[in-house]
């Protein structure tokens, strides 16, 4: 009977030339992730799904671990064209082992002989076909780590634009200049999942808190719509004096990237902390605007947080968006994207008019169509 490892070595192509680099011993160098591992002839990387065989790097490619539908709210994309649908699909494996993570059975497959999740044979043309029937306005990379598997994101979203479509990431942030660049052309919106400003805490985590800072402030020079979430974990992140200087951080990158902090539920093997209160949210919120931050955002509880699940204009503090969780209540950006109140340009990636929404929760759409190539 074939392994899920062997299932996956089924699926794969050549790495792009753009993120590789031939080093000593006939090793070679993976760009794709902020680890940059020198891979020898027959072993994989740090993410388990890229591997070196005759030569060559191999990479993901040709199927999804997961194909869902959700409001873009829930990526969360607060400032890109609110009550779009995010047509969103991920691979399998991630670089990072968190023991907390929501989506721990497509990332830590391979990793966890507990995460089986059977991948879909996928080709870019049905996915976007598939994403268009159903009125997606964005196909997003999501659920494991879409910089381990850029190659296959960047063949979807050559198709999506060429659709009409606009294409996003939902990362851990752990990147390289190499893989940023590589994936410029192609993507519109990026979402950073910052996890703790303690580079011991990322070390637990698997990984350094360097690149992600790096990839944080590329991403705002390369001009790619930016939001960065943060799970308020208790006990692991939610110290007063860590929360000043994560969000003093992205305050210096720009006061105008949204910042969510959101709920942590007890998952995978991190069961010890508490949930996270709507109180505990709010504090830290309140720091996040001490620290500069003009859109701040509280998730995961919703209708308890106060005012911190909508959009108020930044000069004039109108109200500009209302939300209840992923549903957008009310909407009243001005065509041009500036408030109606006071003719301030609000910073994102805005239509022209609000559409409504398809759905404000999430749902499959069924991938039996996608076997067929
Ligand atoms: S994607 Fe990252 S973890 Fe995987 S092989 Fe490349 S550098 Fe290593």
């Amino acid at each position: 009977m074939s392994t899920l490892a062997d299932v996956l070595e089924a699926r794969t192509a050549e790495a792009a030339p753009e993120l590789i680099e031939p080093i000593s011993n006939g090793r070679i160098r993976c760009y794709a992730c902020g680890h940059q591992c020198p891979i020898p002839e027959g072993a994989t990387g740090v993410c388990k799904v890229r591997f070196v065989r005759g030569g060559r790097l191999h990479v993901p490619w040709g199927y999804v671990g997961g194909v869902q539908c959700d409001p873009i709210e829930k990526k969360p994309f607060f400032h890109a064209h609110p009550g779009a649908l995010a047509y969103s699909f991920g691979m399998l494996g991630c670089d990072l082992h968190c023991s907390y993570c929501q989506n721990w059975v497509t990332s830590q497959a391979l990793r966890d002989p507990s995460a089986v999740s059977p991948p879909v044979d996928a080709t870019p043309h049905a996915l976007v076909a598939d994403a268009r029937r159903l009125g997606a306005r964005v196909l997003v990379s999501t659920y494991n780590e879409p910089l381990i598997t850029a190659e296959w994101a960047v063949a979807i979203f050559r198709e999506a634009r060429a659709a009409g479509l606009m294409t996003g990431f939902v990362s851990n942030g752990n990147g390289t200049e190499r893989v940023l660049d590589y994936i410029r052309p192609w993507i519109d919106l990026y979402k950073v999942d910052l996890k703790s400003f303690d580079d011991r805490h990322y070390r637990q985590l698997g990984g350094r808190i360097e690149p992600i800072l790096a990839t944080i402030r590329r991403l705002h020079e390369m001009g790619v719509w930016l939001e960065i979430v943060t799970l308020l974990i208790p006990g692991f992140n939610d110290a007063p004096s860590e929360l000043e200087r994560l969000t003093a951080f992205v305050a210096s990158v720009s006061p105008h990237i949204p910042w969510h902090v959101t709920a942590f539920h007890k998952d995978y093997r991190m069961s010890d902390p508490d949930n996270t209160t709507p109180d505990m949210l709010m504090n830290a919120a309140e720091i996040a605007r001490r620290a500069g931050l003009r859109y701040v955002y509280a998730g995961n509880i919703p209708g308890r947080v106060g005012d911190l699940e909508n959009t108020r204009c930044h000069h004039c503090s109108a109200l500009l968006i209302e939300r209840y969780g992923y549903l957008v209540r009310q909407y009243r950006i001005a065509a041009d994207g500036t408030c109606p109140d006071c003719g301030t340009a609000i910073p994102g990636r805005w239509s022209r008019t609000f559409a409504g929404q398809i759905t404000a929760s999430p749902f499959l759409p069924g991938t039996r169509r996608l076997r067929t190539i």
